[in-house]
């Protein structure tokens, strides 16, 4: 479906670029051993490199390195098995080098593929431009003195992947998509950990319009540090609807920096955007072109996990699930990996069911996580087995497994304990069944009369009689014979 928006003289497509910003792994900083724990006290992880000391000297992190190559490789991206280091010099009170040492001319990785998944289970390949390797700044704290402002540079240094895509998103919900698919296999690769709040993960959109059927690209906005994908997509939405009303007033826009206001759902203009040359790029001369070695790519590339693409695939030939089923599954390993549990064995398309159902829905509810789960996949795994041989019906099994996330127990133990299980002898089906029919007698009468509708009442009646526990099919069969008469 694609993204129109209605303006006064026509319609007008929207074109979206995203830059996203994500902090690496890694025990140490991009080129100091200082530490990169989240939360510290403010200034307790900066060692005199980070400070910007006169005479300092960096000192490329190998790990931080293995992760953008393991990143690219997840991306299907070129690997650049040389890249330049550049300074991007700039004055800011949190940067006390004055300069960030970041990557221009030769990123460490080149183009890729990501793709992202459609609701209607379709998908559609959005190109990465390029992935670069930078320190990120400190941070600058306006609200703990009503006149002074107070620096942290425990961020100072840290290893960020600027991971950059084409201008090929049409809409704010496949911006959206390609953040939380970047996530995901960020995630799976063990590079970044994809926590937007704590700002491991920070979103810049280029936004521009173009009358629908154009092929030129207009003017952009960047839209700075979006830190949520719901923002993100508003603000998309926002300043699309922003070039329209400027357009169609005969207006032109400029290139500009912007921010997203999130308690007024607007952008407001931050400053008018910088070029590469207001930086001053050039290579840092304090560290060597970085080299790597074919071997070294090719160790990390054998060491891939199974990605998401890759296991929806196979989720979808071997477990018969559709792509819909299997990209919400794949979307986080954990619960792929309990999912695969669950379903080992067993009808897959109802462990996925159950999986996706229920079992989230207990997640959401108990506020718990796929590593500490309200019921365990083997406890989940046996309730499938329960229904599957006819023990409990559907109904009864709802009951069962919120009394598993009650208690924590098996749904075994449950059904003995509490006397659940499904009623499947016909003789105490039909005993029910004639009980109601003799205690209804006019409305049998109706019903044989061609009154239709008073079936399902009296299904609901043999329910009640055995306490939910009549298998629904049994019931179903033996009340049209009697009614019959
Ligand atoms: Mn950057």
């Amino acid at each position: 479906m694609a993204y129109i928006l209605q303006g006064d003289t026509g319609d007008w497509e929207v074109v979206i670029g995203l830059e996203v910003h994500a902090q690496v792994i890694s025990n140490a900083k991009l080129f100091s051993g200082a530490a990169t724990a989240f939360g510290a006290e403010p200034n307790s992880q900066v060692s005199f490199v980070d400070a910007g000391f006169p005479g300092m000297l960096p000192v490329i992190n190998r790990i931080c390195v293995e992760q953008a190559v393991r990143t690219g490789l997840g991306l299907k991206a070129r690997i650049n098995l040389t890249s330049v280091f550049a300074r991007k010099n700039y004055f800011y009170a949190d940067l006390p080098q004055g300069y960030q040492i970041s990557q221009y001319e030769l990123p460490i990785v080149g183009e890729g593929t990501l793709t992202i998944d459609l609701p209607d289970g379709s998908t559609k390949a959005i190109g990465i431009e390029r992935l670069h390797l930078e320190q990120d700044a400190g941070k600058s704290l306006h609200d703990q003195h009503p006149t002074k402002s107070f620096i942290d540079l425990n961020r100072s240094g840290v290893a960020l992947m600027e991971i950059v895509s084409k201008p090929d998103l049409r809409s704010p919900e496949e911006a959206g998509l390609y953040v939380a698919k970047l996530r995901s296999i960020l995630r799976y690769l063990g590079t970044c950990d994809g926590n937007m709040q704590e700002g491991s993960m920070r979103c810049d959109a280029n936004v521009s319009v173009r009358p629908k059927g154009a092929s030129e690209l207009r003017t952009r906005c960047e839209i700075k540090n979006v830190n949520s994908i719901r923002f993100l997509q508003q603000a998309i939405e926002y300043e699309a609807r922003r070039h329209i009303e400027v357009y169609e007033a005969g207006g032109s826009i400029n290139q500009e920096t912007r921010l997203f206001d999130s308690a007024k759902g607007e952008t407001r203009s931050m400053r008018s955007k910088e070029h590469a040359h207001d930086y001053r790029y050039f290579p840092d001369p304090d560290l060597l072109p970085l080299v790597l070695d074919p071997k070294m790519v090719e160790t990390i590339k054998a060491g891939l996990p199974e990605l998401p693409d890759e296991k929806k695939e196979r989720f979808m030939g071997e477990y018969g699930l559709n792509a819909t089923d299997a990209g919400v599954l794949v979307a986080d390993q954990a619960s792929a990996a309990f999912f695969e549990s669950v379903a080992k064995g067993r009808d897959p398309k109802l462990a996925a069911n159950w999986v996706m159902g229920d079992f989230f829905g207990a997640l959401n509810a108990t506020g718990r996580t796929i590593d500490d789960p309200p019921v365990t996949a083997a406890h989940l795994g046996e309730l499938v087995d329960l229904i599957k041989d006819g023990t409990l019906s559907g109904r009864l099994a709802k009951e069962v497994f919120a009394l598993m996330v009650e208690t924590g127990k098996g749904p075994a133990a449950l059904v003995e304990e509490k006397g659940l299980k499904q009623v499947t002898d016909t003789g105490a089906i039909e005993t029910a069944i004639e009980a109601v029919m003799a205690a209804n007698p006019d409305k049998v009468a109706e019903i044989r009369a061609g009154k239709d509708k008073l079936i399902g009442w009296f299904v609901g009646q043999v329910m009640k009689a055995t306490q939910g526990k009549a298998n629904p099919g049994m019931l179903n069969e033996l009340l049209a014979k009697k009614l019959k008469g």
